[in-house]
């Protein structure tokens, strides 16, 4: 494990107040092999020198002695560049362009899936090689919540990684309008085009915001035809494909299409538990697995809600000294999510229905005709009809592919063992009450 401190005084005082529990975390998590070291990164602010850091092993005092004589590791590739702000302040001479970037929204916390996997490659495509493929610009749209801005940041921090003599520029499509506005309020508009002239990786977050505006999408044309020109990279996102945008100048949204369009998809089950485990991981948080797939289970709009979810239990928890329990989760759930997200699907009463008789919920989906398989299967598809609005033929299709004619064969079996055979209706009316919890 490396642990980025910005000075000796951090190494030292992590040293001094942290190590036991640190040694102790590391060989818990990572084995006894885990080893721990420190990357200090030196900053001289004074000469034009870049940038470096340092890494040192953990309280071997030998090696710790001066760490400056250990291996410097560089991390600037190139010579790092200040670039002059037009909206300079008297006196000052330079300054940093300041990425705005969230260092949390990174590709690692960035869970991949069948919902986002072209989004994803063609962003890190892109923060490999920006302004070099042929994703210029690269679009994302997809509706909220569904990690456009997530994904846009990610690109940002890895081209910053990649190329740290880059300048990189997230800016939301408002605060863009809202410089401009001020640009023409002080008259100086040719300084607010010099300065986005001068990004080589511009992101715009939720374009969406520019329609109707025409002044600023004048303005965002120019910078956009001058960037793409030297070959800089531009990243669009927005809650619609382009040739869906309304209010937009043609001329702009046929710049949009020149590169790539991908749009993002609500995850589907195992991405999303797989988002909240991440999640979970990061905040440090210990949360039982079938809470999780509850949550994951129930909420299917957006990520955002899931995380909010989330974030409701554990903050339940925690202020009312509570333990996170499926009750607890249930309880929150009902009051978190809008009533119509909270239909029952199919894939939960599969769920629930395998749960209950301790069968792998794919087995389902399986063609075997195992007897107690076969079984879960028609009740599986008893309650998605009784539960559900779905039709016959769909419930079919998400039963082991099975035509509606198997359905409503299997109605009939269940409602006839209900009426002859009273263990099988007990399990029937226990499994009804899970169902509907
Ligand atoms: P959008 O910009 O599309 O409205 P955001 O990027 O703000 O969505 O995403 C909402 C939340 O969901 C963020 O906290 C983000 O980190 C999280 N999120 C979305 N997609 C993923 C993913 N694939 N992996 C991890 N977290 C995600
Ligand atoms: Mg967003």
């Amino acid at each position: 494990m490396t642990i980025q401190v910005p000075s000796q005084f951090f190494y030292e005082w992590l040293e001094e107040h942290y190590i036991n529990l640190l040694k102790k975390t590391i060989k818990k998590e990572l084995g006894p092999e885990g080893r721990l070291e420190y990357s200090i990164i030196m900053e001289n602010s004074i000469s034009e020198t870049k940038p470096y850091s340092i890494k040192i092993p953990t309280s071997n005092k030998k090696d710790t002695q001066n760490p400056m004589v250990n291996m410097p590791i560089d991390l600037n590739k190139g010579q790092s560049r200040d670039i002059p702000n037009p909206f300079i302040i008297p006196g000052l001479k330079k300054i940093k362009v300041q990425s705005q970037l969230v260092e949390t929204y990174s590709f690692d916390n960035y869970v991949e899936g069948d919902c986002n996997r072209l989004a994803r490659s063609a962003g890190y495509a892109v923060s490999e090689n920006p302004g070099k493929t042929s994703f210029n610009p690269l679009y994302l749209y997809s509706n909220v919540g569904l990690g456009k801005t997530h994904l846009a940041h990610a690109i940002g921090l890895q081209v910053k990684n990649n190329f740290p003599n880059l300048t990189v520029l997230y800016v939301s499509a408002e605060q863009f309008i809202a410089q401009y506005i001020e640009s023409v309020r002080n008259n100086n508009q040719n300084d607010f085009v010099h300065f986005y002239q001068m990004i080589d990786v511009l992101i715009v977050d939720d374009i969406q915001f520019l329609a109707g505006k025409e002044k600023t999408q004048d303005v965002f044309f120019h910078i956009f035809n001058f960037l793409h020109q030297k070959s800089k990279q531009i990243i669009i996102t927005s809650d619609k494909p382009p040739v869906e945008m309304k209010g937009m100048e043609p001329r702009l949204l046929s710049r949009f299409k020149w590169g790539l369009a991908a749009d993002l998809q609500m995850p589907d089950l195992e991405t999303r538990i797989a988002i909240l485990q991440k999640r979970i991981y990061n905040d440090g948080m210990d949360i039982p697995y079938e809470v999780v797939e509850y949550l994951a289970y129930s909420i299917t709009t957006n990520v955002r809600e899931l995380e909010g979810a989330l974030i409701s239990i554990m903050a339940q928890s925690s202020l009312n000294k509570k333990a996170i329990t499926l009750d607890l989760a249930r309880s929150m759930i009902d009051k978190f999510v809008k009533s119509t997200s909270r239909e029952i699907s199919i894939d939960y009463i599969q769920k629930v229905v395998c749960d209950y008789f301790n069968l792998p919920v794919d087995i389902i989906n399986s063609k075997t005709r195992k007897r107690e398989i076969v079984q879960a299967r028609q009740l599986a598809m008893y309650f998605s009809k009784k539960h559900t609005k779905s039709s016959l033929a769909t419930i079919g299709l998400h039963c082991g592919n099975k035509d509606h004619a198997t359905v409503l064969h299997a109605c009939r079996t269940i409602n006839n063992l209900v009426e002859t055979d009273k263990q099988f209706r007990i399990y029937v009316e226990d499994l009804d009450k899970k169902i509907k919890l």
